[in-house]
């Protein structure tokens, strides 16, 4: 508390009337004498500087993160609930399934907490993501691309590893932890970051533990500020929260659904889920850098775009957009015309 930096402070007057709670910091849930796990969380909330048609847009940098998405906060988060409640006590090894960002996560945050990791991945994972693995030193177990049942499937190795070698599988996509850490963690830094003036929030859902875990927090202190998913076209996501027919699901977005309904999913606090075109989440993307100078991945540049809706329908809205990690990993992708060609995608910018 004290420290005003990184509080948000609205050019307009129109977000934040409550300069006094944007001035507030609070501190993490999970406190660490760490010093590498200490830059975990307290990311920036900057003014997207696009113009919105007089509204204002927060994007909240979880690419300031040690490796560069929010996913650093459940890996640090999840392993200190389990050791509050006993659970690591006789494990030997920590163990999770992840072609993303999790990945990355974990294995720095057992490098720094001593514990032995590995992490298991689908062919066709980025070299960067797994650069992060190889480099903090975890074991990486890469697993045939192969469909969710097949027992060399990277989730169901995961688990085998866990039983084989007296380890705790995270499972990121039905632990009820991964919704827990957001809900005490982001959440409250959001809402004391904005003094809680807000009108919308909008996130990319993977696992959906980020949007669940703030949309609960949030929700819990002002329900009228809406909490808004963001997927893939066609997901099967949008579909079961709708209650409609599911599409047929197929994304090149990293970080966005494994296209169903999971446990980690708390439609109780969220009050509407968007989808976003691939090529629309890339060009947004492409816009943040080549406008803002905003480098973020698409499945921020997905909630750009919606948020960018709203401004047009609501020029007195304030939204805060879940920036899930940053643009460095996707030069050789979103951000290479090449690749958008060869994908099909547009490299115009509007
Ligand atoms: N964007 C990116 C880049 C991600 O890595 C993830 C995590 N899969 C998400 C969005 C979605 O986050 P969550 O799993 O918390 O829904």
């Amino acid at each position: 508390e004290g420290d005003t930096s990184g509080g948000y402070a609205s050019s307009n007057g129109g977000c934040v009337k409550n300069q006094e709670g944007a001035a507030k910091r609070r501190s993490s849930p999970y406190p660490t004498d760490d010093p590498i796990l200490a830059r975990i969380g307290r990311t920036p909330l900057i003014e997207y500087p696009e113009p919105t048609n007089g509204a204002d847009i927060l994007l909240k940098l979880e690419s300031d993160n040690p490796t560069g998405s929010m996913k650093d906060r459940i890996a640090l988060g999840i392993i200190r609930e389990l050791e509050d409640d006993g659970e690591l006590a006789d494990v030997d090894i920590i163990v999770e399934a992840s072609s993303g960002n999790t990945a990355g996560a974990v294995s720095l945050v057992t490098n720094r907490l001593g514990y032995d990791s590995v992490l298991t991945t689908p062919a066709g994972t980025s070299s960067q993501k797994i650069g992060y693995v190889r480099s903090f030193g975890s074991e990486i177990v890469e697993c045939p691309n192969v469909d969710s049942d097949h027992e060399q499937h990277y989730r169901k190795t995961a688990k085998r590893i866990a039983e084989e070698r007296d380890g705790i599988w995270l499972d990121q996509y039905s632990n009820q932890l991964n919704p827990t850490v957001h809900s005490k963690w982001t959440g409250p830094e959001l809402w004391d970051q904005t003094g809680g003036d807000l009108t919308h929030i909008v996130c990319p859902m993977g696992t959906g533990g980020t949007l669940s875990g703030i949309g609960k927090y949030v929700t819990e202190q002002d329900s009228d500020v809406r909490i808004i998913g963001v997927d893939a076209e066609q997901s099967n996501i949008s579909a079961s929260f709708y209650g409609t027919d599911s599409g047929t699901y197929d994304t090149d977005v990293e970080g966005l659904g494994k296209g169903h309904e999971l446990p980690t999913m708390w439609f109780e606090y969220v009050d509407e889920v968007q989808s976003v075109s691939d090529e629309r989440a890339f060009v947004q993307a492409r816009r943040a850098a080549a406008d803002c100078g905003i480098l973020v991945g698409g499945s921020s540049g997905a909630a750009l775009a919606v948020a960018r809706d709203i401004t047009t329908e609501q020029p007195n809205a304030c939204i805060a957009v879940i920036g899930c990690d940053g643009g460095e990993q996707y030069f050789d992708t979103i951000f290479d015309d090449t690749w958008m060609q060869e994908h099909g995608y547009s490299t115009e910018y509007r």
